[in-house]
This record gives structure tokens, sequence and C-alpha cells, in this order.
């Protein structure tokens, strides 16, 4: 059963491991699964953002140059104008001037004549020899010049110059328009987030050539980008960019810590680089669903997995509980007797087995058991019978030594296991055990059988040495009274012997060596004629008879004393058709009848059977059964002596007075023949007048209940006298007669010679 627990528990503690394996293994999937998707939806969302930063970044770059250029298309749509006046005519220059100016929209338009004179609309002619864009215009370059101060009003305007061809190809000067500086509001611009500020126009060198004044960024004219960016590596890569021609290219920098998500592309026609620098915070602002979702999603699987585990720890300990207290309950179930409250047989040959390995010590199995318990119970009742015990248990346990261990088996049947030096030890602890016990259970006079086998085998099984102190013990059952006795090989040679002729019955029966003895029954008073018989087997084997105490209680225990009654019966019934042939008028024969038939079902009406057979009435026939078996089943008893009457056999009680049937049962039971044990005829003087009384009484009582009366084991005249005097019916008994064979008997009662 430890085995067993231990066995439960340790499938406990690996269920455990396995789950805390499997906890571990989801996690480990959750955080791969994690690992997997975060970087997954953290790609998916910053490959979005990149993309709503360059699909703006690019419909404005093409939006903005588109607006550049429209401005030097203008200029260069008017530039044939001056081919067709007369240059040399400053007042026609400047009113063609004048013209464009107002068909453009610029501010102010200069012709520049090759000397570097420029003639405006604005009305002056000055040397603008020195300005850049005059120098480019005139070599020939379409230019847009940013944030130059305007040399007629010193405003900050844009310039955008346009070489002016004659018709052969040869420059003739150059048409300059001024205006406002360029601001984003002018195009259409597509917004990243709702931002509308976040595009800047830089030269080369990272200088801003525009930007929009709202911006919160800090950077405005004036700024250098690639020296705003905080980590030189990116800022060398956007440096890089500034001075190649890129598309859309999207990059993560930092500035002054702040993470902007930037996006550059080159203008087509210009050393100019147009770039989106937008917030990360405000590209991820608009992507804040999917980002909350993801959260969401990932706390979400995390509270329902924590959930989880501690719903099943929680279960799963509440089964551990539940099973541990169911082990504890089975163990306890399993280990401690129910009534005595001590162990079990089962925890007796635990510790039998490891005391055993303990070679230095003596030790001996004791067998312990209460003669006529039955009787006990009956007194005091099943919870009474109980008491009982367990007053005999706790009188046990304080009686043996402290490595000492015992149990009940069944019933009153305990078994003892000691240890001990010298045989005195054992038979001194029999004695306490004796006293102590009559002591404790004083409400009646306990008979106390204690075998004792001191074991000899180191190996021998715990079954095999109380079977040997059981064997013991039963040598004392007749005792009458408490006792103690030492298994011996003897008795070993005893269970041979009845192993010997369990081997053989079966072959004796079918050869017919059991054999019918016959008892003379006499009359007593007058007339001390013969009234009937007893048959009694005999065994006739190997050229001797032996006596049914021989194997009567072996057969008993197997069961086969059945057949040898129903055999016996139907020789008995054989004898008196014989009879009846014969013209004799049968007299009755009783035949014994085991105790173990009460519960057969059917044993009366076989019997009846039998009887049929042979066409012999149930009258010449009577059915002894004795009285130990009223205490096994009254109830049942009744009924079995009710049915064997209602046959019409005579039917007696055989051994009366040595069981413990009480005087009472007499009046309900419907029996014929009370059978008063030879045990009350004692040679003790002393006891004979109380034994005399008990008859007595017993015989009166009989015949007021209308039962006759027989005494057994008659061996003297003086007992034949007394019996007759206390009025017993009849009489067997050596004194009269012994049992004999069938044909002395036939001489005796019918006057049958043997031929
Ligand atoms: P029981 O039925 O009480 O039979 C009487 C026993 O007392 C017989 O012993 C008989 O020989 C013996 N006896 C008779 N008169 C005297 C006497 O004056 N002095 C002494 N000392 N003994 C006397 P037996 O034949 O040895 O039978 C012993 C027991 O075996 C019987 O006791 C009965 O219980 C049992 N038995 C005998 N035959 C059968 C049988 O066929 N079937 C069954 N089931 N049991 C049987
Ligand atoms: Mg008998
Ligand atoms: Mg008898």
């Amino acid at each position: 059963m430890e085995r067993k627990a231990l066995q439960i528990r340790n499938n406990l503690k690996n269920t455990e491991y396995l789950f805390i394996g499997l906890i571990v293994l989801v996690v480990i999937a959750i955080i791969i699964m994690m690992s997997v998707y975060i970087p997954a939806v953290s790609g998916v969302l910053s490959e979005h953002a990149d993309n709503e930063v360059r699909t703006a970044l690019t419909a404005n770059s093409l939006n903005i140059q588109a607006y550049f250029n429209g401005k030097t298309e203008s200029l260069k749509g008017f530039a044939n104008r001056f081919m067709a006046i007369d240059l040399s005519n400053k007042e026609a220059v400047q009113k063609a001037c004048i013209d464009v100016a107002g068909a453009t929209g610029f501010r102010h338009i200069g012709f520049t004549e090759p000397n570097g004179i420029t003639i405006s609309s604005y009305g002056e002619s000055e040397n603008t020899s020195h300005r850049a864009f005059i120098k480019e215009g005139l070599a020939g370059r379409t230019t847009h010049y940013a944030n130059v101060n305007c040399d007629f009003d010193d405003a900050l305007s844009d310039m955008y110059t346009v070489p002016v061809r004659n018709p052969k190809g040869e420059i003739i000067g150059t048409l300059t328009g001024d205006c406002t500086p360029f601001a984003f509001s002018e195009v259409d611009l597509m917004e990243v987030d709702g931002d509308y500020t976040c595009f800047y126009i830089f030269d080369q060198n990272g200088d801003v050539v525009y930007c929009d004044p709202n911006n919160d960024e800090g950077i405005s004219l004036g700024s250098n980008i690639v020296s705003m960016i905080d980590d030189r590596t990116v800022a060398n890569d956007v440096s890089y960019f500034l001075n190649s021609t890129i598309d859309d290219t999207v990059k993560r920098i930092k500035i002054g810590g702040k993470q902007y998500i930037t996006a550059f592309s080159s203008f087509t026609d210009s050393d100019w680089t147009i770039a989106a620098i937008v917030p990360e915070s405000t590209v991820y602002a608009g992507l804040a669903p999917i980002i909350s979702f993801t959260v969401v999603l990932i706390l979400l699987m995390t509270i329902l997995l924590l959930g989880a585990i501690i719903l099943v720890t929680i279960k799963i300990s509440e089964i551990k509980n539940d099973i541990e207290s169911a082990i504890i309950d089975g163990m306890k179930v399993f280990y401690t007797d129910s009534i005595t409250g001590h162990d079990t047989p089962a925890r007796f040959r635990e510790n039998y087995a490891v005391a055993m390995k303990d070679t230095a010590t003596k030790h001996a199995m004791i067998s312990l058991d209460v003669d006529g318990f039955k009787a006990i119970n009956d007194l005091f009742g099943y919870d009474g019978g109980n008491e009982v015990i367990k007053k005999m248990s706790d009188s046990i346990k304080r009686n043996i030594g402290k490595n000492d261990f015992f149990t009940r088996k069944s019933g009153d049947l305990f078994y003892i296991f000691a240890d001990f030096s010298d045989k005195n030890e054992l038979i001194a602890l029999a004695d306490r055990i004796i006293s102590d016990l009559e002591y404790q259970v004083n409400e009646v006079k306990l008979e106390i059988s204690v075998g004792i086998y001191v074991i000899d085998d180191p190996h021998i099984k715990s079954r095999v040495a109380a079977d040997r102190s059981d064997m013991a013990r039963e040598t004392l059952k007749n005792d009458k009274q408490s006792g103690y006795a030492f298994f011996d090989a003897s008795m070993l040679e005893k269970l041979r012997r009845q192993k010997r002729i369990e081997d053989i019955m079966e072959d004796s029966l079918a050869l017919r060596e059991f054999i019918v003895y016959l008892q003379p029954k006499y009359a007593l008073g007058d007339s001390n004629e013969v009234v009937g018989a007893e048959a009694l087997v005999r065994w006739r084997h190997d050229g001797r008879l032996i006596p049914p105490g021989d194997f009567i209680p072996v057969f008993e225990k197997n069961g086969f004393v059945r057949k040898i009654d129903y055999y016996m019966f139907e020789e008995v019934c054989k004898l008196q058709k014989k009879y009846l042939s014969m013209g004799y008028k049968p007299k009755v024969i009783s035949v014994n009848m085991s105790r173990v038939h009460i519960n057969q079902p059917g044993f009366v009406s076989d019997l009846a059977g039998i009887c049929d057979k042979y066409g012999i009435e149930t009258k010449y026939l009577e059915i002894e059964i004795t009285e130990s078996a009223a205490y096994e089943n009254p109830v049942k008893l009744y009924e079995i002596f009710r049915e064997i009457k209602s046959y019409g056999f005579h039917v007696s009680i055989d051994d009366f007075g040595t069981g413990y049937s009480s005087l009472n049962m007499l009046k309900d039971l419907p029996v014929d023949v009370l059978k008063i044990d030879r045990s009350f005829l004692t040679e003790n003087a002393d006891e004979h007048e109380n034994a005399s009384l008990i008859i007595g009484c017993v015989v009166s009582l009989a015949a007021s209940l209308r039962i006759h009366t027989i005494c057994e084991g008659i061996e003297t005249k003086e007992q034949a006298i007394l019996l007759t005097k206390l009025g017993c019916n009849m009489a067997q008994g050596f004194f009269f007669a012994r049992p004999m064979p069938v044909a002395d008997y036939e001489e005796l009662a019918y006057g049958i010679k043997a031929s």
C-alpha cells in the first residue's frame, strides 16, 4: 500500500513537472510568437510609416518642382519678346519688362545685357554683372536662386533666370524674374498625418533653402540639417543623399534626442533635395489603433495565460490535496483495523517482513483466540462483542514489548510477533496477556488459547508462521480453560497425515473402505432393551481401522464430510430396508450429520430422496446434529430442524452440554432427542453431585418439553443406575455395548445370525 501511495505521489509529482514543463513550453511558444509577431507588426508599421512619408514626399516633390518649372517656363515663354525689340532702346526694353512682369506675376522682371547692365521693370538700369544668377544666365543656364536680396528694393526674393538667345542661338542677354521667396503654402501639399510643416528643401551642404516657418522642429533658414543630426554616421549618410541623385530614400534620424522619419528626394533640375522630416510620434499617432490593438492583444494573452496558469495551479493543488487526503484515508483504512484502531493484517505482514530482516534477534509468532467467542456476541450483542475485541487489542498492546507488534486477523483471532531471548519470556508474555484479558473482560469467563511458534526459519512466510502458531493453539481447543502451547514438529507430522488422508479419501470412498459401525442404544428403566443404534463411521485402510476422530475434522475442513455422511446415510437406509424385507420392524438408527450441511441448500430433501430410493419411511431414521452448530447459525438451525421434522425424520441434538446453547433454546427447537454429552459423567467425586444436578435438570426440562433424553458414554453400572434414577430415557455407552460391526448389531438387536 505504501509502495502504491509512493507510486501515486510520484505520478502526481511527474504530472506537476509535466504541467510546469507545459507552462514553460506555452510561455516559450508565446514569446516566440510575440517575437515573430511584434517585429512583424512593427515591421509593417514602420513600412507603413515609411510609405506614408515617402508617398507625401514624392507627391510634393513633383508638385513643387512643377511649381518651380512653371516659374522658369513662363520666363522662357517671354524671352522671344526681347529678340523682336531693339535692345538699344532702353524704354522699349523696360516696357517689355513691365509687360512680362504683368503677365507672369513676378515682382520685377529684368533684362540683362551681356555686359551685365540690367534694365528692369522697376525702371532702373544698373550693373548686375557681379550677381551669380546673372553670370549663370549669361553663361546660358537657367537658374533659380532662393532668398536673394533684390537689388531694387532690398527685399528677400527668389530669382529665376533664363538665357535669351537670338535665332542663331547666340546669347543676347538674360531674363530674370524675382518674386517673394517660395512658401510651401503656395502649392497643394500632401500632409503626413495632418502635418504640413514637415517639408524642407536643402542645398548640397544641407543648408535650408526652404522650410515652413511654422514648423516646430527648430529647422529654419540658416539651419544646417547635417550638423543638426545627433549621430554622425547618420549625418554622413544624409550628407551623401544631399550630394547624389536619390529618389524617396527613407532614413531614421535623431535630432536633439528626438526620433524622426525622413525621406529625401533629389530635384531633377537643380542640386536641391527635398526632404520630409516627420517626428515618429506624428506618424505613429496615426497608427495608434494598430499599436494599441497589439498592446491590448499582448496584455490580454498574458492575462489569460497568467489566469489559466493560476487557475490550473490552484486546481492541481486542490487535486493534490484531495489525492493526498485520499491516500491518507486509504492508508488508514488499509492499515488501521476499524474495530480495534490498531494495525490491520496488511500492516502486520509489512512489519513482519521488516522485522525478519533482523537475524540477530529470536522471533516468535503467537496466535491468540477466545474459545466460544460466539457466546460473548450472544451475551453482549454485536457492538458489545466489538467492545470486548477492542479491550483485547488494547490489552495485547499494553503487554507486548516495544519492538513487538500484533494484528487481529478476523473475529477474535489475533497474531502477535514478539522478540525474545529466552523461551520463558514468551511464556511470561502469554501468561501476562491471558491474565490481563481475563481481568479486563470480567463479565464472562474467557477461555483464551495461545499458540506459540518459535520462528526457526528466517525465510518463513508470515502466513506459514501464523499457521504453525494456529496448529499449536488448536491443540488447546478442548481444554475448557485458558492456556498456551508451543508448536512442535509432531504437529507438522499431523498436518502431513491430514494431507495424506486428503490424497486418498476419494479413492477410499469408491473402494468402499468407509464402513458402518453401529452402537446400540438402550432403554433405561425396567426393560433395558436395544431401542436403536447410532451409525458411526470407520475407515478400514491398510488393514487398520481408523476412528472418525482422525479424519472427520479433516473432512469437515475440506467438505468431504458431506459425501461421507450421505454415504453413511445411504448405507443405513439399505440396512433398514433389509430388516424390513426380512419382516422386522426396523429400530431407529441415527446418523451423524456434520454442521457443514446446515448451509447446504437441499440437504434435507436429499436425505428424503435417499429414503425414497430405498422405499424406507423417514421415521426409521434419526438425524444427529451437534449442539455446536447452534451457535454458528441458530436461526438456520431452527429452519433445518423444522424441515427435518417436516419430512418425518427424528432429529436429535448431539453432544448436548458441550456447546454454549442455552436451555432456553430447547423450547423453540423442534427436536425429538437430546443426546447428553458424556463429559457430564465425571469420575470426580466432588463434581459428581453438581453433574447429577445438572443432568437431572436437563432431563426434567426435556421431559416437560416432551423431548427424549439419551446419555452418551455410560461406562459403568453406577452411571447407568444414576441416569435411570435421574429419569433419562435411554443410554449409549461401552457399559452396554461398544460400536460394533453391522453383523454383531443385527444379532444383538434382531437375533439375526451371521451366515
Ligand atoms: P458422537 O456422535 O458423539 O458419537 C459418540 C462417540 O462416543 C463415538 O465415538 C463412540 O464410540 C463414543 N462412545 C460411545 N460410548 C462411549 C463410552 O462409553 N465411552 C467413551 N469414551 N466413548 C464412547 P466415535 O465413533 O469415535 O465417533 C466420534 C465422533 O465422530 C462422533 O461423536 C461423531 O461426532 C463423529 N462421527 C462418527 N461417525 C460420523 C459420521 O458418519 N458422520 C459424521 N459427520 N460424524 C461422525
Ligand atoms: Mg453422534
Ligand atoms: Mg455425541
